[in-house]
């Protein structure tokens, strides 16, 4: 196995590794508007949680003062009963007495139902803007999600298709210069580099003068000092092939 064909098997793996990670970066910003969509959510469950609270305090307000406005009617009713019936003036004048302060009570209670249906009506508005708003929220979500469902299937499939391809590739080089290329792609992201002009294409730092002469006298396979990146020599029409 010479070093040309350890460099060109190097090229095609670093290549393909590449391809999987744009994917997988493609994937990771798609997670990232999937997540920003359900925070968002999140957002308007815990409004409506509220919002429906308040309601839901306001109706049973209200309901209560229902029932007593009912009660008061039947006791209106009763005190109107008494003023038919009643033979003397002082009766006469109790009940209507009776009849008034009871109509005022109800008086009371019903403005107080306006009071609470005014306060309340910007929040029962609110109610319903935000459930509109987190159902056109949720459709968009299950739209995407399956969108990103189907693409990551897509890219799952990708790598068994590539993987077999990526072991053929791996099997071109010797296994202590592939567990090196892994590493420094562990840690670098990208392992390869190429010098054209002394220079490290990856990290533009400049080559120690003998090493890059015999990068360029033969097809050797070394390390950038700086990066510690694989470096070889490329001419400059195929410095910039690689990535
Ligand atoms: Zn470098």
């Amino acid at each position: 196995m010479s070093n040309v064909d350890q460099i060109r098997a190097l090229e095609e793996l670093a290549a393909m590794d590449a391809e999987v990670k744009a994917l997988e970066e493609k994937l990771a910003e798609e997670r990232g508007v999937l997540g920003g969509l359900k925070e968002s959510l999140k957002q308007l469950d815990e409004r409506l949680l509220t919002d429906r609270a308040t309601v839901g305090a306001a109706d049973k307000q209200r309901q209560e003062l229902q029932i007593d406005i009912r009660t008061m009617t039947q006791q209106i009713e009763h005190s109107r009963e008494k003023l038919n019936r009643s033979r003397t003036e002082r009766e006469s004048q109790a009940a209507q007495r009776e009849l008034e302060e009871l109509r005022k009570l109800v008086r009371d209670r019903e403005d107080e139902i306006q009071r609470i249906d005014n306060d309340t009506a910007a929040v029962r508005a609110q109610v319903e803007t935000t459930e509109a708003e987190h159902k056109a929220l949720s459709e968009e979500l299950a739209a995407k999600e399956g969108d990103i469902q189907a693409k990551v299937a897509q890219l799952e499939s990708d790598r068994e298709t590539r993987g077999g391809g990526r072991d053929v590739i791996v099997k071109r080089i010797p296994p202590v210069l592939y567990r090196r290329y892994e590493m420094i792609r562990g840690r670098r992201g990208t392992a390869i580099a190429q010098t054209a002009d002394g220079t490290c294409n990856r990290c533009n730092m400049a080559l120690p003068p003998q090493l890059y002469h015999r990068l360029r006298r033969e097809p050797l396979i070394e390390q950038c000092p700086s990066c510690n990146r694989i470096i070889y020599f490329a001419p400059p029409q195929e410095a910039t092939k690689v990535d």
